[in-house]
C-alpha cells in the first residue's frame, strides 16, 4: 500500500471489492461472513436491491440544490423519523459527529435561554460521541481527547449506568442543562445500564429542566430489536440522535427534537450545506421502508435471542468467558484478558468481528442475518475463543 493516506486507522491487511447481504469478498475473491457491518452501519446488508435502487433512481433525478430550497425526501424522512419516534422535529446532517454537534448546541442555546450563562451537559464515562472538537470533548475516553486541548468546556462527567451519580450533580446545582447518554455504550464496551437508568434519568430531567437527549448512532435503526433503543423502556427523550444505520452506508445524520428543544435552532443558527439532500434522505427512506415490509426488528431481536442462547451454550464451561450480553444485534462476549488478536484471527477464518475497549469481542451483524449464518458466526466465534484462551494467560 501507498502512504497517501493519512494514518488516522490502523487498517487490517484486507481490501473489499463486493458484498450481497451478510457477506464480502475481497480483491483475491475470498468470502467472508460480516458480523460488524461497517460498525453497525449496513444493517440491511449489503447491496440490498432496496438501497441500491434508491441511489440509482435517485441519482437519475437529483442528488444535490441546498437547504436554501424545498427538499422533497428530506420532508419525507422527517415524517417517516417523527411517526416512528413521536419526536417532533428533525435537523440533518451528514454523520454521526455531526448530529451529535446539533444536540450540543441545542442544550446550549435553550441554557442560555434559561439565563445560564455556562451551561454544561452532563455526559459519562466510557462514552464516545464522535471525534469533532465538542463531541471528542464529550467522550469518555482519554485516547480520544489526548493531545487535543484546549478541549471544548462545559462537560459534566460521571459513570455511566449509575443514576445515583447524576443525582448527586443535581443536588449540587451546577449548571447543568442537559445529559448526553447513549442508552447502550458501544465503542465503550457493549455497556448496558440497569433497566430502569434512563426512566429514572427521564423523571429528573423533568424535576430539573434538563434535556435529556440521547446519542442513538449506534443503537437506533432497529439495532437493538426496537427502532430506537430507548423504546425499551417506553419513555421519549428530548433530543435524539441518529446515524449509522439510518442510511446503510450512505453518509447522514439527524438530531431529532421533542417540546421545548424543538424551538431552540432557528434561522442562522445552525446549518449544513449537504445535510438532508436528496440522494441521503431518499437512502433513509428506502432504509425506513425496507426494515417496516420486512420485519426486521422484530427479526433483529430474535436473532438476538439465537445469539446468547448459542453463545451461553458454547462458553457455559468456560471460566474466561466473563460475561455475554446483548441488547438485540448490538453483542458483547467479555473475556479475562485483551484478546484484540482475535480480530486478525477471525479475518483468516473469514470472518468480520470487532474488539472493543481491550476484552470485549463486540459483534455488529445485519439485521437481515439467516437463521444458518447466525449458526455460523456462533460457531466459528466459539472455536476462535476457546483456542485463544488455551493458547493464552489472564492478564
Ligand atoms: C459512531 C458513533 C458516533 C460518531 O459517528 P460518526 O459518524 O463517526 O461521526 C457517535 N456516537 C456513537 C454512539 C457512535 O457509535
Amino acid at each position: 500500500m501507498s502512504d497517501t493516506l493519512m494514518a488516522t486507522y490502523r487498517r487490517l491487511p484486507v481490501t473489499f471489492e463486493r458484498g450481497e447481504g451478510a457477506w464480502l469478498w475481497d480483491t483475491e475473491g475470498k468470502r467472508y461472513l460480516d458480523a460488524i457491518t461497517g460498525i453497525a452501519v449496513c444493517g440491511l446488508g449489503h447491496a440490498h436491491p432496496a438501497v441500491k435502487a434508491a441511489i440509482c433512481e435517485q441519482a437519475g433525478a437529483l442528488v444535490h440544490t441546498s437547504n436554501i430550497y424545498g427538499i422533497q425526501q428530506q420532508q419525507i424522512l422527517g415524517d417517516n423519523l417523527t411517526r416512528l419516534s413521536g419526536m417532533d422535529r428533525v435537523f440533518f446532517a451528514n454523520s454521526g459527529a455531526e448530529a451529535n454537534e446539533a444536540a450540543i448546541k441545542i442544550a446550549r442555546l435553550y441554557g442560555h435561554r434559561k439565563g445560564i450563562n455556562n451551561p454544561a451537559i452532563l455526559v459519562m464515562e466510557n462514552s464516545f460521541h464522535g471525534r469533532t472538537l465538542a463531541t471528542l470533548s464529550a467522550t469518555g475516553n482519554r485516547k480520544v481527547q489526548a493531545g487535543f486541548e484546549p478541549l471544548v468546556q462545559g462537560f459534566v462527567r460521571v459513570p455511566f449506568g449509575d443514576f445515583d451519580a447524576i443525582k448527586e450533580v443535581a443536588q449540587n446545582g451546577a449548571s447543568v442543562v442537559a445529559v448526553l447518554v447513549e442508552p447502550v455504550q458501544g465503542e465503550g464496551g457493549v455497556n448496558i445500564p440497569p433497566a430502569d437508568y434512563l426512566n429514572s434519568i427521564r423523571t429528573l430531567c423533568d424535576e430539573q429542566g434538563w434535556l435529556m437527549m440521547l446519542d442513538e448512532i449506534q443503537t437506533g435503526m432497529g439495532r437493538t430489536g426496537r427502532m430506537f433503543a430507548h423504546q425499551h423502556n417506553g419513555i421519549l427523550p428530548d433530543v435524539m440522535t441518529l446515524a449509522k444505520g439510518l442510511g446503510n452506508g450512505v453518509p447522514i445524520g439527524a438530531c431529532l427534537a421533542k417540546g421545548a428543544a424543538t424551538e431552540v435552532l432557528g434561522p442562522g443558527s445552525h446549518g449544513s450545506t449537504f445535510g438532508g439532500n436528496p440522494l441521503a434522505c431518499r437512502v433513509g427512506n428506502a432504509v425506513i421502508e425496507t426494515l417496516e415490509s420486512e420485519n426486521l426488528v422484530a427479526r433483529a431481536a430474535a436473532l438476538s435471542e439465537r445469539f446468547l442462547t448459542g453463545f451461553q451454550a458454547a462458553f457455559q464451561s468456560n471460566k474466561s468467558v466473563t460475561d455475554i450480553r446483548a441488547s438485540g444485534l448490538l453483542i458483547g462476549i467479555e473475556l479475562d484478558r485483551p484478546c484484540t488478536e482475535l480480530v486478525s484471527q477471525a479475518l483468516n477464518e473469514g470472518l468480520l468481528i470487532n474488539v472493543t475497549a481491550d476484552k470485549v469481542i463486540r459483534l455488529l451483524p445485519p439485521l437481515i442475518l439467516t437463521d444458518q449464518e447466525t449458526d455460523q458466526v456462533i460457531e466459528t466465534v466459539g472455536t476462535l475463543v476457546d483456542n485463544f484462551l488455551s493458547a493464552s494467560q489472564p492478564k
